[in-house]
């Protein structure tokens, strides 16, 4: 797949390297708030940086004050390669919201942009903590997908989905989840879920299956519009298939067949590698929203 590196898209923020010493923060910590301001007007005073006499981080060294890991700064040691990462997620995201507020639009609803979060280790979410090994998730609570890299590994070295479009991939059926809550579709299944236990699992599996579906939209519809000002230049056959191969590799009777060497259906609650192989297809092929109807069946 061709993009173009337009560096860090402004829903994007970095959060990797918090908890590690690698920002202010970590010197806030270590010194205490009240500590880390009388240090700082000491140095500044002195004009002498104090922090590093103390054998803390220091804020007057590097990126200064302003280089906040909150604020969305890569982190102190990110190497070119993942910059470059830190872009492709930023390119594929903002791609996929131009596509959907285009959707929107047409259709006179309101679209608001989600937020994307990259993390490493455990997530501490709006919607709690989750752990590292739970993969990607989005959270509706502050409309953001938090995405560790981690998972990338993960998908190239253990389930054998490699590629640029395997990845862009995720972040799409992330961003379905996106479309789901602002639709109103998420918080309805929840309530039906409630209502009706024992359909829970199936209708958490048409969920995830309306997700692959609306991330096969956003290819599809990238790959006829080609339009001048998208940051994703072109998806080709190629990384149909690999947003293919991710889907199977994926799909709960993969995941189960691994980890327990059978396959309950009846557990699944993203559905099997054929159906999300099959609804990721159909939404790439029709680029129709409408056609992602995958409650129907239920
Ligand atoms: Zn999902």
């Amino acid at each position: 797949m061709k993009w173009e590196n337009r560096g860090q898209s402004r829903n994007v923020t970095d959060n990797r390297g918090r908890g590690r010493g690698g920002s202010v923060g970590g010197g806030m910590a270590s010194l205490g708030v009240g500590g880390f301001l009388i240090v700082l007007v000491l140095s500044l005073v002195f004009g002498v940086d104090l922090f590093s006499l103390l054998g803390v981080n220091s804020p007057l060294s590097g990126g200064g004050l302003g280089a906040d890991t909150s604020t969305g700064v890569t982190v102190p040691g990110a190497n070119a390669s993942d910059d470059e990462m830190v872009a492709f997620v930023s390119s594929v995201l903002d791609d996929s919201q131009a596509t959907w507020a285009g959707i929107f639009e047409e259709n006179g609803i309101a679209y608001d942009e989600a937020q994307l979060v990259l993390e490493d280790g455990d997530v501490q979410s709006a919607c709690g903590v989750v752990p590292e090994a739970a993969g990607p998730f989005y959270c509706p609570l502050n409309e953001t997908i938090y995405l560790n890299f981690a998972f990338y590994d993960a998908l190239q070295n253990q389930y054998g989905a490699s590629g640029d479009f395997a990845q862009a991939y995720v972040i799409a059926h992330e961003m379905g989840h996106h479309i789901q809550n602002l639709l109103g579709t998420a918080t309805d299944v929840r309530q039906q879920q409630q209502t009706n236990p024992a359909q829970a699992n199936q209708l958490s599996v048409a969920l995830e299956l309306q997700a692959d579906c609306f991330a096969g939209v956003w290819g599809g519809e990238q790959t006829r519009a080609q339009q001048s000002s998208s940051r994703v230049a072109s998806i080709t056959q190629a990384d149909f298939q690999e947003g293919i191969t991710a889907a199977a590799a994926i799909g709960d009777d993969a995941l189960q067949e691994r980890a327990t060497g059978r396959v309950n259906p009846e557990a699944f609650t993203h559905g099997s590698s054929e159906q999300r192989v099959s609804w990721f297809s159909r939404g790439f092929e029709t680029g129709d929203p409408s056609a992602c109807d995958t409650f129907a069946a239920l």
